[in-house]
């Protein structure tokens, strides 16, 4: 266990976290072997059964009708932003602060993102803030369960239920997140998982739209792949009916996928055994704001986000700056924390430049409407932009909750000590 009065890395001092101690994700064993191997060997390399297998399988893993595997996420959004019916000039309201294609998938479809700021305890959708978002044009809402917990369903299907919305679930970074008992991915018309590798459920990239709707999943198969209305499992005439993409996965990722499935429930369960040991260890902290889960919650701890109160320190600078101070520092007692994102979404220049396809397209569509991404609109989402940071890999399996404890005492050092990082980064300012 490192010692606290420890002299910090970056002045020089030993790492609290051995190089040799986190482990990479996802643990690979003979299960992985024989799924990939009988693929390579199986001649259906494209679309194959694997990927038939997939889609039953995380179907009944995660309780839906459907699935269907992509090539990522984002395709998966994408398909869920056309299969509500959400297009040209329509808007679809959606958290300040995520991953990029959580908004941009709208834009692929001519859609316009409309953004709602945060809730601070959360780190999701505000739900007392979506209803003074809602324009004439308004179609959809994508909630995002960020970091691995669900937004409160209750308050947002009441809204959607409400203003006739079309709920899309972004849950790709939440596999086996619960609400009220019930998985993520199960309460809007429809959702979109991730399986790039950094996720809880690794097919290296690939996705999975689900939904329990059969029109839904025609609109969204039509998408996916040429804008054929068929799946390619069944008898293809090669007609593009509709504007179509080629969002389909392979069938190596999906054996892998499926071999990776059979154990997500004891990574999900070594995940949040990891999280309460590096939660418990950080508990009195100087200076750290931990994250809660609340009550009806499950929350799946894809990410444990910290983050920082610079009032500890009566420091009235830029939050990012000595935010950053405080990673460096932790980053170089080897506990892999990171910042997740640095800009919140209406701060990014694709949104903020109103260009997505030229012409100004979507925002210039004579039906668009007015929409403001003045980032002064959303003051939670920015400042938890500038105050946070957060561990992801340190708590995947095979890591454990010693694993865990060890880097735990890393940012432990660091904070108790974050007068010498003020110190430092005054000096370098200087
Ligand atoms: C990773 C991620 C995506 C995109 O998934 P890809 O498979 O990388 O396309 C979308 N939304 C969120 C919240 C994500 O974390």
């Amino acid at each position: 266990m490192p010692h606290a009065n420890d002299t910090l890395a970056i002045l020089g001092g030993p790492k609290a976290v051995p190089d040799s101690l986190l482990q990479p994700w996802p643990p690979i064993d003979d299960i992985d072997r024989q799924y990939v191997l009988a693929s390579l060997e199986g001649h259906q390399h494209a679309f194959g059964p694997n990927c038939q297998k997939l889609q039953q399988e995380f179907a009944a893993w995660n309780g839906n009708r459907h699935a269907i595997a992509t090539n990522s996420g984002t395709a998966a959004l994408h398909m869920a932003v056309a299969a509500v019916g959400c297009g040209s000039g329509d808007h679809v309201l959606v958290t300040a602060y995520s991953w990029s294609s959580s908004a941009t998938c709208a834009l692929h479809h001519n859609a316009i993102p409309v953004f709602v700021d945060i809730d601070w305890e959360t780190m999701n959708i505000d739900p007392r803030k979506i209803e003074a978002a809602i324009t004439p044009q308004t179609k959809a809402i994508i909630v995002v369960h960020l970091h691995g917990l669900a937004v409160d369903m209750d308050a947002v299907l009441a809204i959607a239920r409400r203003h006739k919305l079309a709920v899309i679930e972004d849950a790709c970074q939440s596999h086996g997140a619960t609400f009220k008992g019930r998985k993520v991915g199960t309460f809007g018309h429809c959702a979109a998982f991730s399986l790039n590798q950094n996720k809880c459920l690794c097919g290296g990239e690939g996705g999975l739209f689900v939904t329990d709707d059969d029109e839904l999943r025609q609109r969204a198969m039509q998408v996916w792949s040429f804008g054929e209305t068929r799946s390619p499992s069944e008898q293809r005439d090669y007609h593009a009916y509709a504007l179509g993409w080629m969002y389909r996965n392979d069938d190596l990722g999906a054996a892998f996928t499926r071999a990776q499935l059979t154990k997500l429930d004891g990574y999900i369960a070594q995940q949040r055994e990891n999280a309460a040991a590096l939660l418990d260890e950080l508990r009195g902290t100087p200076g750290l704001i931990l994250p809660t889960e609340p009550p009806g919650h499950m929350h799946n701890w894809y990410n444990v986000t910290l983050r920082i109160d610079p009032a500890a320190w009566d420091y009235d600078g830029p939050a990012a700056a000595l935010r950053d101070a405080l990673l460096e520092a932790a980053a170089a007692e080897g506990t892999r924390a990171m910042v997740w994102q640095r800009f919140i979404l209406p701060d990014m220049t694709v949104f903020k430049a109103k260009n997505a396809y030229g012409q100004g397209v979507p925002w210039s569509l004579p039906n668009a409407g007015e929409v403001d991404y003045d980032p002064a609109q959303f003051p939670v989402a920015q400042r938890h932009c500038d105050t946070h940071l957060c561990l992801g890999s340190p708590l995947r399996a095979p890591n454990g909750p010693e694993a865990a404890r060890v880097v735990a005492g890393g940012i432990r050092k660091v904070f108790e000590q974050a007068d010498k990082v003020i110190d430092r980064m005054h000096a370098k300012a200087t």
